[in-house]
């Protein structure tokens, strides 16, 4: 699969970055996620299915309970 970035036209390349995104009271950091990331400009692209998975995964739980804003790290191949 070949995409195309959308803001310079450079090409995507498959990669595995971290996935960073703010649930409630955690920030979440999915690592090894699938990603398309340009050679040019560094832009990155999840595929819709992959956002999907991860948003709608259990990852609160696997976090311990907090009080506070706290970093969560998991496992894109984990969920
Ligand atoms: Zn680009």
């Amino acid at each position: 699969m070949k995409l195309t970035c959308p803001l310079c036209g450079g090409q995507m390349s498959e990669r595995k970055i971290d996935y960073e995104f703010r649930k409630k009271d955690k920030y979440i950091v999915v690592k090894n996620v699938p990603a398309f990331v340009c050679v040019e400009c560094g832009e990155q692209y999840f595929e819709p299915e992959v956002v999907e998975k991860i948003l709608n995964s259990d990852i609160e739980k696997e976090g311990r309970r907090v009080t506070c804003l706290e970093e969560v790290e998991v496992n894109y191949a984990a969920l």
